[in-house]
C-alpha cells in the first residue's frame, strides 16, 4: 500500500481530476477536496476540476513536511490521507505510558488506516471532549496499567454523565 501513496506517481505534465488523484495515490476522493479547500491550486474554474500534476507533486511535497506539526490535539497523522485527521471515536484508545504519557491510537474517520501518537494523560479528557462532544470518557477506551492507575486522572469522569 505504501507504492500507492508516492507522490512520484503524479506525472508533472499531465493534468489529473480529483478521481484521478483519487485513484492513483489511493486517498478518497474526500481528502483530495479538502487539500482544494485548503490551498491546492487548480488550473482553472471549468468543470471538471483539473489539478496540474506539478502543483500536486509541490504541494504533496509540502505537505509531507509539514504533516508532523499540524495536528490539533485530537487529530491524528493518517499517512494514506497524508494528513491530520480525526480518529473514529469508536477506535480510539488511550494506553497508559510511563512519565504521564499516554499511547493515543484509533482509526482514520476517513479511510481506516490506524493512527498513533503520544498525549500527555493531562490532555485525554480534553481530547476526548473534543472528539465525542459532552460524553464523559468511556473505560474502555482507556487501558491503565500497575502503577499507572494510581495516577489516573479521571476520578469520577466515569460517572458523570450529563
Ligand atoms: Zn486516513
Amino acid at each position: 500500500m505504501s507504492s500507492r501513496n508516492n507522490p512520484s506517481r503524479i506525472k508533472s505534465h499531465r493534468n489529473y481530476t480529483v478521481i484521478d488523484i483519487s485513484d492513483t495515490l489511493g486517498v478518497h476522493p474526500k481528502t483530495v477536496r479538502n487539500w482544494l479547500k485548503v490551498g491546492l491550486p487548480i488550473v482553472d474554474e471549468k468543470r471538471p476540476l483539473l489539478i496540474h500534476g506539478a502543483d500536486l507533486k509541490v504541494y504533496l511535497k509540502q505537505k509531507r513536511k509539514a504533516i508532523m506539526f499540524d495536528c490539533e490535539d485530537h487529530e491524528m497523522c493518517c499517512f494514506r490521507c497524508k494528513q491530520p485527521m480525526k480518529p473514529s471515536i469508536e477506535s480510539v484508545l488511550f494506553i497508559a505510558k510511563p512519565a504521564g504519557m499516554a499511547h493515543m491510537t484509533g482509526e482514520c474517520e476517513e479511510c481506516g488506516c490506524r493512527m498513533n501518537k503520544y498525549v500527555s494523560w493531562r490532555n485525554v479528557n480534553d481530547i476526548w471532549l473534543e472528539l465525542k462532544g459532552k460524553l464523559p470518557i468511556a473505560e474502555k477506551h482507556l487501558i491503565l496499567r500497575g502503577q499507572n492507575l494510581l495516577n489516573c486522572p479521571f476520578d469520577g469522569v466515569f460517572n458523570d454523565e450529563k
